[in-house]
């Protein structure tokens, strides 16, 4: 596997194994690297080529410098974990290679900025399409695969994609949890034992909904179920919980009329934000 820092080092070597004729699939991260991620490079290595990803903690993307200062790194483990899937090359660019100098040119992506992760999160999506759309524009790639995790970023960067006409098909992939149903996350690894263990309320209060909805009852008696499945508990707290459309992230009402939903929560675990969402046919 080729480890590369530089953008004219991957520059030159994706000129010579991105020939016409092959496909170049395209994993974007910021490293600490679990299963999640891995099922993203899998696919891109099973259907492509050519398989980049990259790993580098996007500072214009930390609306928290205190998320961004305690964000894990792993850089040793995470080189052996894609070296041993087989993927072709890692792209771990430092502040310096992304921006040589702080970027003037700024999104402004409309109404999927203000609401949900947009409302706690100022100017993260901003960062997001920022770094996203250099990575794109480095890399090239004919597929890129995001996870349905952050389902949000995975509804704007189609659209970036679409507006922006990036000639780019884009992945979106399930959600990979632990045996007990907590999402992976790399923040995860900043929860205690204990935190661990009450982290696993958001996945709690995500099937609670589900099975609420699925029995036929309406929006608004699942947001109250789950308003008070957290009133009742002290051990993490909410910040959002909504039913909405999973293309355009709007809110819905029933009748649902077979569309799919996404449940979409967040909240803090100790000083631990994390996020977690089911799609779900209704
Ligand atoms: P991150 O390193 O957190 O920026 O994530 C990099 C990519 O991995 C994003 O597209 C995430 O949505 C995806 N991802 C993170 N956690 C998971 C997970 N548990 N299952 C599937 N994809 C994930």
């Amino acid at each position: 596997m080729k480890i590369v820092k530089d953008i004219p080092d991957l520059r030159i070597f994706l000129t010579s194994v991105h020939v016409p004729g092959t496909s170049l699939g395209f994993v974007p991260t910021m490293g600490a690297l679990h299963e999640g991620h891995l099922s993203l490079a899998k696919e891109s290595i099973k259907n492509n080529d050519i398989t980049v990803c990259s790993i580098f903690v996007n500072p214009t993307q930390f609306n928290n410098p205190d998320d961004l200062l305690h964000y894990p790194k792993s850089p040793e483990e995470d080189i052996r974990m894609l070296e041993e899937i087989g993927c072709d090359a890692v792209f771990m660019p430092d502040n310096q290679m992304m921006y040589p100098e702080p970027a003037v040119i700024s999104f402004n992506i409309g109404y999927l900025d203000t609401i949900l992760e947009g409302k706690f999160r100022k100017g993260h999506f901003n960062g997001v399409a920022l770094i996203v759309s250099k990575l794109f524009n480095i890399v090239r790639p004919d597929n890129a695969y995001f996870g349905q995790k952050d389902l949000q970023q995975f509804v704007i960067l189609n659209r970036l994609v679409k507006d922006l006409s990036y000639p780019i098909n884009m992945v979106r992939m399930p959600i990979v949890r632990e045996p007990d149903g907590l999402a992976m996350s790399s923040r995860n690894r900043r929860l205690n034992k204990e935190e661990r263990k009450n982290a696993l309320a958001f996945y709690q209060a995500l099937k609670l909904a589900q099975e609420n909805l699925q029995s036929g009852q309406t929006v608004n008696n699942t947001k109250s179920e789950v308003a008070d499945f957290f009133q009742k508990q002290n051990k993490v707290k909410l910040e959002y919980f909504e039913i909405v459309d999973a293309e355009t992230l709007l809110d819905v009402k029933e009748p649902f009329g077979g569309r799919e939903v996404a449940l979409v929560i967040a909240g803090y675990v100790g000083e631990v934000r994390l996020i977690d969402n089911f799609i779900i046919r209704i």
